[in-house]
């Protein structure tokens, strides 16, 4: 599955939340929530994964994104073009570092 449109974020409700609490204390909370997900995939790393709370932290910041979109009116077709430009540059950097590795492999035969 390479699509999550099946998410429902409950737009009225986080609009609301926004007007209640205003887009700067949104903007803060969105900054603190992508901490606590780097900070669960940091346990990920040392090997103390916790999964539900790794999804849970996830979820919030998927709530977030969604009002940083509803906030600065950011459209899904414009983020699917630096979807579309990001993804693929990375394939041909991950091409060029096999590349890269395969032909230091055949120079140290
Ligand atoms: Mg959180």
């Amino acid at each position: 599955m390479d699509k999550i449109t099946t998410i429902e974020f409950h737009d009225k409700d986080l609009l609301g939340s926004i007007n209640i609490h205003g887009q700067n204390l949104k903007e803060t909370i969105a900054i603190e929530e992508m901490s606590e997900l780097i900070k669960e995939i940091c346990k990920d790393q040392r090997g103390e994964l916790r999964r539900d709370n790794l999804v849970e932290e996830f979820a919030d910041v998927m709530i977030c994104m969604r009002m940083l979109s509803l906030i600065h009116d950011i459209k899904p077709e414009e983020v699917q073009r630096w979807i579309d430009n990001k993804v693929a540059r990375q394939k041909r950097r991950d091409l060029e570092y096999i590349r890269n590795k395969l032909r230091r492999y055949e120079d140290d035969r």
